[in-house]
Order: C-alpha cells, then sequence, then structure tokens
C-alpha cells in the first residue's frame, strides 16, 4: 500500500477571539511546522481569518482550511452564506465537512452529501468527519459510520476521491478526558478502509487518509499513531496551544 504523508490539522472552531491572538498562535505554529517537514499541517480558523492569515502563509509551512461551507457554488441570494469558491478565494485549501458540533445543529447527511459534491468541484480538499456518538458491544457503531460514508460520498467521483480525506471522530471522545483506545481505533481504521474499498474499488481508495480525531494531545500522539496506524489527525483543543500543537508535530515528524 502507498505510504501516505502524515497529516495534522489543527480545528479552531470558534476561537480565538480576535484576530490579533490568531496571528500570534499562527506565525508560531508555522515556525514549528517548517521544521516538520514529514508532516503537513493545516490549521482551520474562523472564516473571517482566512484571508488575513493566508497573506501571512503564502508559500509557507502551514496550509488553510475552512470549518463548514455552503453547499451553493459560486454566488446568489443565500444570505450569511459563504460559498466553496469563495472559500477558495479566500485561501483556504481544505475544507471540514460534516464536523458532529454541526450535525448537532442539524446538518443531516444529505446536506453534507451535496457540501461536499460543491467543494469537491471548485478543488477544495475535503476533511469528512465520521463518527458514532456512543458505543456498545452490539457493534451497530460500524454500521453507523458506514452509513455516514456511504450518504457522504453518493456521487463522488473515484477521480475526486484523492481529494477526500475520512476524519473519525467517535462524538464521545471530543472535547473528553480520554481518545480512544489505539487498539480500537486500529480496528476502525480498518473498517473505514474496507467499507471504502466495497463502495469504490480497492485502488481507488489507497490514498485517501483516514485521519482521528478526539482529545489527542503530546501524551498520547505517539501511542496513536504507532498502534493506531491512523494517517493522522484532527486536533481540537490542542491546536490553540501553539507549544502542544507544536510537540504533536514533531511526533509525528520523527516516527517513520
Ligand atoms: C474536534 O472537535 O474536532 C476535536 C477533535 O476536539 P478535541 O481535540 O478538543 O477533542
Amino acid at each position: 500500500m502507498a505510504k501516505i504523508k502524515k497529516i495534522i490539522i489543527g480545528n479552531w472552531k470558534m476561537n480565538p477571539a480576535t484576530l490579533k491572538e490568531a496571528r500570534i498562535i499562527f506565525s508560531k505554529i508555522k515556525k514549528i511546522a517548517s521544521l516538520c517537514k514529514k508532516v503537513d499541517t493545516v490549521i482551520c480558523p474562523p472564516t473571517l481569518y482566512l484571508s488575513p492569515l493566508f497573506s501571512k502563509s503564502s508559500g509557507g509551512a502551514v496550509a488553510l482550511g475552512a470549518q463548514n461551507t455552503s453547499s451553493f457554488e459560486g454566488n446568489g441570494a443565500y444570505t450569511g452564506f459563504v460559498s466553496p469558491s469563495m472559500l477558495k478565494n479566500a485561501g483556504a485549501e481544505f475544507v471540514i465537512i460534516g464536523h458532529s458540533e454541526r450535525r448537532r445543529e442539524g446538518e443531516t447527511d444529505a446536506v453534507i452529501n451535496k457540501k461536499i459534491l460543491a467543494s469537491l468541484s471548485v478543488g477544495l480538499k475535503v476533511i469528512f468527519c465520521v463518527g458514532e456518538k456512543e458505543r456498545n458491544h452490539d457493534g451497530h457503531f460500524l454500521e453507523f459510520v458506514k452509513r455516514q460514508i456511504h450518504s457522504g460520498l453518493q456521487g463522488v467521483s473515484k477521480k475526486a476521491l484523492p481529494d477526500v480525506l475520512i476524519a473519525y471522530e467517535p462524538v464521545w471522545a471530543i472535547g473528553a478526558e480520554n481518545a480512544i483506545l489505539p487498539r480500537d481505533l486500529h480496528q476502525m481504521k480498518i473498517f473505514i478502509r474496507k467499507v471504502l474499498s466495497e463502495f469504490f474499488g480497492p485502488n481507488a481508495v489507497e490514498k485517501v487518509p483516514v485521519i482521528y480525531g478526539g482529545t489527542v494531545n503530546p501524551e498520547n500522539v505517539e501511542t496513536l499513531l504507532l498502534a493506531g496506524e491512523v494517517d493522522g489527525f484532527l486536533v481540537g483543543r490542542e491546536s490553540l496551544n501553539s507549544k502542544n500543537f507544536g510537540i504533536i508535530l514533531q511526533v509525528a515528524h520523527s516516527l517513520k
């Protein structure tokens, strides 16, 4: 199987409070990221900060991503929406779609699918979040994740598939005290690969990174990477702490 470069993505959510603070955190992360060449680093700030941070990042070690998009391409009479092409023009290379905090606000699988298709059509790379709300021993959570993947990727062509990353984020592990057990993460990664290859064929999915999100921190990053065998992480809280996020980048960079 082709080796995928590790990718570490920071999701700043609705933080920090000011652009000034955002600039400070971003430039500290940029400095560390420029030394971690074996890792692709992406920061997803609030939409308003994309353009100003982009002017600082051009040609730099950190790519930018948006945290959401509208499902409408281009422009039009859609009050309050920001289209994928606008995000791209503002400097985003990536976009997070289907985060559990948006699903919680009522975003359905059908809307997520439309957003994915619209984003791919303008050349954005999609960080597609999936994950169960809870686990029990009957394995229903596997079916749940499978359904999310099928619905979200409906109509995505094999050609566009390399622009999709699957971010497995079990809702119960987000903003929690503990991350998933590495053994359980590894099982889920294998399961997601199986689902993808049944859907698209084995060759098509080789280059689709499967990353993990949910309480990743400097203490657990090494075990999650080695034993979980994921291709990277989507990091929430610790991505606003440049020191800790820097450690996560350095650990990922130092591992084979
Ligand atoms: C997230 O919200 O995507 C996330 C992974 O958050 P945290 O790292 O804080 O658990």
